[in-house]
C-alpha cells in the first residue's frame, strides 16, 4: 500500500469510504452518482464483506458465505442492484411462491400469496399454511401497535399452528434472531415492506451465480470505470479528529490528510466501529448463522429453496451442484461438531428433496459466530444514527439505525443514508427511513 498514492488521490471533496461490504458499496455509488468523488478502503483482500463468493478447494467449486435471499420489496437493494447493471444476474419463480415441508407430518405445501394488496389468498386453503385459518393471519396487523419491548413470540401467540410454520421461521430468518427475544415491531416492519404488500412485493429472488457476481463484482467495476480510488488490504486504526470534523485517516502503515471539503462514510461492522469513533454506542449481543454447504445436485425440476418446519435446516437453496442450509439464530447448532453437523442437515436436505440420505455427499460447513446483531428490543436501541458529532463524518452499515434487520436491504439503505448525509441531504434520510404508507389490508 503505497502512501504517496494515496495522498495524491486524497484532494478536496474526496469522501473516503472505510469498508466495502453492501453498506460501503452502496455509499460509494451513491455518491459517485452525486457527483462525488470516492475513495475506498477495506482491510481484507476483498469486497462484499458478510455477502460474498469464493472457490472452495473441499467442494471443488465457488460457493457463497451464506445464503441470502432477497425480495422484490426490497427497494433499496433493487435501486442498488439496477445503479449496478446487475438485475439480469437474478433468477426467481414469476410468482410469490413459498415451499415448505415438514419434517415431522411429512406434509409440503406451497405459501402462494396473491400479487395484489387484498390478501384474498389467505382465504384460500390451498394458498395458505395447513391448519391455519384466514382470521388467524390477521394477528400480523397487531406487530405494527407492539409495545417497543414486546417479542415476535409473546405478540404473536406461541400455540397456532400459523405461528409454528410462518411466523417464527419468517421471523427468526428476517431477524436471525429467536423469535423468543426478536423484536415484534422490527419483524413487523419487515413484513409491511413484502408480505404485507401483497405477492408482488415478496417475489424471491436469488443470484443466479453467486453473491460476488450479483452485488460485488458489478460494483467493483462501475466504481472503478468512474475513476474511484480501491484499496484492499487497507485496515483502518484511527480516525484522527480535529475539533468538529475528521483530519486524518490512520491506516496500518499510511496516513491520508483530509482536505477541506473532504468526508468519510465509516462501513465497518458494529464492534470496529465502536472502536474508531470515540463515545459511540453499537449493539453489542449478536447472534450466529450456520450454513452447510453439500456437494451434490436437487433433482430436476426441484424448487429454487424450501423453508423444512421442525428440522435443524430451517431453509435450503439449490445451487449449481451445491444444496444448501441456512440455519439463523443457530445458538443450539453452532457448537456442535462438523460431522455431526454434516449428518443432521444431510438428513434434513435429503428429506425436502426426496435424496438418499446415505451416502452423505462431501460438505463445508461454515459457522459465523457474530453473524448479525441480536434483534432484541434492548439491543435495537443501541443502533447509532447516520449523522454524527463531526461534521464530515458519517456512519453506514447494517448495524445503524435503518429501522431493519441486519438484513442487505438494511446495509445498502445504510449506505443510501451515509451518503446523503455527506451530500448535505439530510432531509432525504426522512424519505429513506419513512414508516412505509399503511397501504396494507392485513
Ligand atoms: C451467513 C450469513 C447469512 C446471511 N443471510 C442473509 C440473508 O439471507 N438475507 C439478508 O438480507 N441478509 C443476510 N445476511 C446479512 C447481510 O449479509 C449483512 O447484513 C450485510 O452483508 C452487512 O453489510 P455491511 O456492509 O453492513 O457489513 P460487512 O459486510 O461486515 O462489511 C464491513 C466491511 O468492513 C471491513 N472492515 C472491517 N474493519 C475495517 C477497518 N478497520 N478498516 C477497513 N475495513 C474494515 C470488513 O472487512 C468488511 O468488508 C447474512 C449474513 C451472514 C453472515
Amino acid at each position: 500500500m503505497a502512501e504517496g498514492g494515496f495522498l495524491r488521490q486524497a484532494q478536496d471533496g474526496v469522501v473516503h469510504v472505510v469498508g466495502a461490504g453492501l453498506a460501503g458499496l452502496a455509499a460509494a455509488i451513491s455518491l459517485l452518482a452525486a457527483g462525488r468523488r470516492v475513495a475506498l478502503y477495506e482491510a481484507s483482500p476483498q469486497a462484499g464483506g458478510r455477502c460474498r463468493s469464493y472457490y472452495d478447494s473441499e467442494l471443488s467449486c465457488r460457493i457463497d458465505n451464506g445464503n441470502h435471499l432477497l425480495l422484490s420489496g426490497n427497494a433499496a437493494a433493487l435501486s442498488y442492484i439496477e445503479r449496478i447493471g446487475a438485475l439480469a444476474t437474478f433468477e426467481g419463480p414469476a410468482e410469490p411462491v413459498f415451499p415448505f415441508v415438514d419434517r415431522a407430518s411429512g406434509e409440503r405445501w406451497e405459501l402462494r400469496p396473491n400479487r395484489g394488496l387484498l390478501p384474498w389468498w389467505i382465504f384460500l386453503r390451498r394458498r395458505r399454511v395447513p391448519g391455519s385459518r384466514a382470521t388467524h393471519y390477521l394477528a400480523a396487523r397487531s406487530l405494527r401497535h407492539a409495545d417497543p419491548q414486546a417479542t415476535v413470540a409473546a405478540t404473536l401467540g406461541e400455540e397456532r399452528a400459523l405461528y409454528r410454520r410462518l411466523w417464527e421461521p419468517l421471523a427468526v430468518a428476517a431477524l436471525n434472531t429467536p423469535a423468543s427475544c426478536g423484536s415484534a415491531r422490527l419483524f413487523g416492519r419487515v413484513l409491511e415492506e413484502t408480505l404485507l404488500k401483497g405477492g408482488r412485493a415478496c417475489r424471491p429472488l436469488v443470484p443466479r451465480e453467486g453473491l460476488s457476481e450479483s452485488f460485488v463484482e458489478p460494483a467493483l467495476a462501475r466504481l472503478e470505470s468512474a475513476g474511484a480510488v480501491i484499496r484492499f488490504g487497507a485496515r483502518l486504526r484511527t480516525l484522527l479528529m480535529s475539533g468538529a470534523r475528521v483530519s486524518g485517516l490512520a491506516f496500518e502503515g499510511a496516513e491520508v490528510a483530509l482536505q477541506e471539503g473532504d468526508g468519510v462514510v465509516l462501513a465497518v461492522p458494529a464492534t470496529a466501529a465502536g472502536r474508531l469513533v470515540p463515545g459511540l454506542t453499537v449493539p453489542s449481543r449478536h447472534a450466529p448463522i450456520v450454513n452447510a454447504h453439500f456437494r451434490a445436485a436437487a433433482p430436476a425440476g426441484a424448487p429454487l429453496f424450501v423453508a423444512v418446519i421442525g428440522g435443524a435446516a430451517q431453509w435450503i437453496f439449490r445451487k449449481k451442484g451445491v444444496l444448501s442450509v441456512t440455519v439463523s439464530a443457530a445458538d443450539d447448532l453452532v457448537d456442535e461438531g462438523i460431522e455431526a453437523l454434516r449428518e443432521r442437515l444431510w438428513g434434513d436436505v435429503a428429506f425436502a428433496y426426496r435424496l438418499p440420505s446415505a451416502p452423505l455427499p462431501a460438505a463445508r460447513i461454515l459457522k459465523e459466530r457474530r453473524a448479525t446483531f441480536l434483534a432484541s428490543p434492548d439491543e435495537l436501541r443501541r443502533r447509532p444514527g447516520a449523522a454524527t458529532r463531526w461534521q464530515n463524518l458519517a456512519l453506514a452499515g447494517d448495524y445503524t439505525d435503518t429501522g431493519l434487520p441486519a438484513t442487505i436491504e438494511g446495509a445498502i439503505r445504510s449506505g443510501f443514508a451515509a451518503a446523503a448525509v455527506l451530500a448535505g441531504q439530510e432531509r432525504n434520510i426522512g424519505v429513506l427511513r419513512r414508516q412505509p404508507k399503511r397501504k396494507t389490508l392485513l
